[in-house]
């Protein structure tokens, strides 16, 4: 099933053909999500005719608008989202302000800034349903700001009540781990820290991480099993990827958040929706704990209108 659904994600020198980086009809999955699952971290492309794509993008992926967004929660059983804005789209967060609306309050944001964004658009951003901003400590995407100054702006986060999102490279996460410690607001680290799961365990990135989680304003967005670990093609896909997850969701059960990340640009092949959703079931076996990950915890964090007890 894995070899015929999942595809190898073409890569072009030319950045005006699109790539195509999601399945158009991905598998449904076999288990059934608990009522008000949150995917917590998604993006949307376009329509490019309204939203323009930045031009400061290293890709040009096909358009993943919101209505494909929902039709594919609907088939997986997702009831909340959180939408990430991504460096395909830029500073302007439009996009994914105008999947917010269209969401009902079911679907909130997370916004990309500069470090020098104004108090009055942060305040705007929050009103319309961000939780968030997030920055990148990536070398292939761009980053103006630095740690400092991502820091620095945390008590202005903390006014409107919004939360840091961090990305980076598992290698950042030694250096990067004591200055995110002194954010004002909680810290959401993206993709397991986008440590190397084939490593396993023991190794040094993954150490720093689970200690960095000793601190309850870290939280971890248990996404990207299938960036982490790209072994699709075997019979037990992105199993490492899994392990890794499993030994977060067990160890800080209300620090973790998951997340596709639909429409998965930047990556080594296209992943399956439905086998994302089924991996679920071993990485957190417990029904109980599944439910913590992915309704009780996204509640708390990004505070969804309606709340269940
Ligand atoms: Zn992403």
């Amino acid at each position: 099933m894995y070899s015929e659904k999942t595809m190898t994600a073409t890569t072009n020198q030319d950045a005006q053909i699109p790539i195509r980086t999601y399945l158009e009809s991905p598998s449904s999955p076999g288990i059934k999500l608990p009522r008000f699952a949150c995917d917590s971290h998604v993006h949307v492309f376009g329509p490019t005719g309204r939203f323009p794509y930045s031009t400061d993008r290293k890709i040009t992926p096909v358009e993943a608008p919101k209505e494909k967004l929902f039709a594919l929660h609907k088939q997986l059983g997702i009831e909340r989202c959180v939408i990430v804005q991504s460096v395909i789209h830029g500073f302007d967060n439009s996009v994914v302000e105008d999947a917010i609306l269209a969401g009902k309050g079911a679907y909130l944001g997370v916004a990309l800034v500069p470090a020098t964004v104004t108090d009055k658009e942060l305040h705007r951003l929050a009103d319309v349903g961000f939780r968030g901003v997030r920055f990148n400590f990536m070398r292939h995407l761009l980053n103006d700001a630095s740690i400092q100054q991502v820091i620095d702006m945390t008590p202005r986060l903390k006014a409107v009540g919004m939360h840091l999102q961090v990305h980076f490279e598992s290698s950042l996460i030694h250096d990067l781990g004591p200055l995110l410690a002194k954010s004002q607001v909680p810290v959401v680290i993206d993709h397991m820290g986008r440590v190397d799961a084939r490593k396993g365990n023991d190794h040094e990135d993954i150490q720093v991480l689970f200690r960095l989680l000793e601190n309850k304003l870290f939280n971890v967005k248990v996404s990207g099993i299938d960036r982490i670990d790209a072994q699709a093609f075997i019979e037990n896909p992105y199993a490492s990827g899994i392990a890794i997850a499993r030994s977060l969701v067990e160890r800080y059960p209300e620090q973790c958040v998951w997340g596709t990340d639909w429409p998965h640009p930047n990556h080594t092949h296209i992943p399956d929706d439905g086998i994302l959703v089924d991996a679920l079931t071993r990485m957190a076996p417990d029904p109980k704990l599944l439910e913590q990950v992915l309704v009780l915890n996204p509640q708390r964090l990004y505070r969804f209108s309606s709340q269940v007890s």
